[in-house]
């Protein structure tokens, strides 16, 4: 389905709930923030119904997030049900994965097709500053375990901040020689309750980012696919892997966008950084047939913003937080 803008719209990002087990300095503050309400949070019957109307208006493609997706009860059960929905070519999973280890197993038997890890660094004293816990060998494991059920490749989401684990830029490009993994370099986004930790300083464009692995060995680009995300590819030089660059700020992918979103509470958004939702969660629990709820996901996607009207370094803060979002 295509939006006013002439963008296919083919991916959503269900986010399965708010908590999170890890206070990533950049996400959620120290003393955590309010959860939503048990009762406010879709149930997985809504959630199933909503993907089912999503699959009508275009999407092929889900990718279940958070907050942290693996602490919400049910969730592998969720899974099953979910990969045995008809017209899904992908579904994906993003996860702290703190556990991992106990879930990849069942992950995999479920058919879930990719699994992305965010890992900030490869420091364990530094991942406790950075999550203010200390998982870091829990995540390692979940990682290693993930690899050895077969899942392949394995996406690590790592987020670039200056003075914090910029001096790991180079380790992570070369464990993709080490390993197949892809290793994807996000840019530091001004979102989420922890919105003052975002400052120009700790800002690392990808381009610089880009320039600083070149030093390792030459980038080759890897050509897009439909279903990909706003990710530039490029193999490094003798590399088993990828390494992927995310600049949600300084790169205007928005040109490109396939992306909705499905907050935990159940409303719509076109753009991560956009005030602008749709309810979904009221109308189907009043009962609303399927007709009316197609045309306001319809309405969604249409109106899905032209861009998220971020410049590189006078950032608009985005009110909701990331872990209510879905990151
Ligand atoms: N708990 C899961 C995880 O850790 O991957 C899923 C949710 S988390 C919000 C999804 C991704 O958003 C993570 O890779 C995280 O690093 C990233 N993220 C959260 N806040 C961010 C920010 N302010 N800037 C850039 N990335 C952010």
């Amino acid at each position: 389905m295509l939006d006013n803008h002439h963008r296919i719209v083919n991916y959503l990002r269900l986010s399965v709930t708010d908590r999170c087990n890890l206070r990533c300095v950049y996400c959620i503050p120290e003393e955590g923030i309010p959860f939503m309400p048990h009762r406010e949070i879709l149930t997985y019957e809504e959630m199933l119904r909503l993907v089912e109307l999503c699959i009508l208006q275009g999407i092929r493609k889900v990718r279940l997030t958070g907050g942290e997706p693996l602490v919400r009860k049910g969730f592998i059960a969720f899974v099953q049900r979910l990969c045995k929905t008809e017209g899904l070519e992908e579904i994906t999973l993003t996860t702290n994965g703190v556990f991992l280890k106990d879930f990849a197993r069942a992950l995999r038997d479920c058919g879930i097709c990719r699994i992305n890890v965010s890992m900030d660094t490869l420091k364990p004293d530094r991942f406790r500053l950075i999550t203010r816990r200390d998982d870091y060998d829990r995540v390692h494991e979940g990682i290693e375990e993930a690899e050895r059920v077969g899942f392949n490749p394995i996406k690590l989401n790592v987020v670039a901040m200056r003075g914090i684990n910029d001096d790991e830029i180079l380790d992570f490009a070369r464990l993709t020689r080490e390993k197949p993994y892809h290793v994807r370099f996000i840019e530091l986004m001004p979102v989420g309750s922890e919105n003052g930790f975002w400052t120009a300083e700790r800002f690392i464009p990808s381009k610089e980012v880009f320039d600083r692995i070149q030093r390792l060995g030459s980038l080759t680009p890897i050509g897009r696919t439909p279903l990909d995300g706003p990710s530039e590819r490029y193999t490094l030089d003798g590399a088993r892997g990828e390494i992927g660059f995310i600049g949600a700020l300084s790169h205007h992918f928005c040109a490109n966008c396939n992306r909705l979103r499905l907050t935990a509470d159940g409303h719509l958004r076109g753009c991560l950084f956009s005030e602008e939702e749709t309810d979904l969660k009221t109308p189907l629990r009043e009962g609303r047939d399927d007709g009316y709820i197609l045309d306001l996901i319809r309405h969604s996607l249409e109106e899905k913003p032209a861009n998220h009207g971020l410049m590189e370094l006078q950032p608009r803060k985005c009110t909701r937080s990331m872990n209510g979002i879905g990151g």
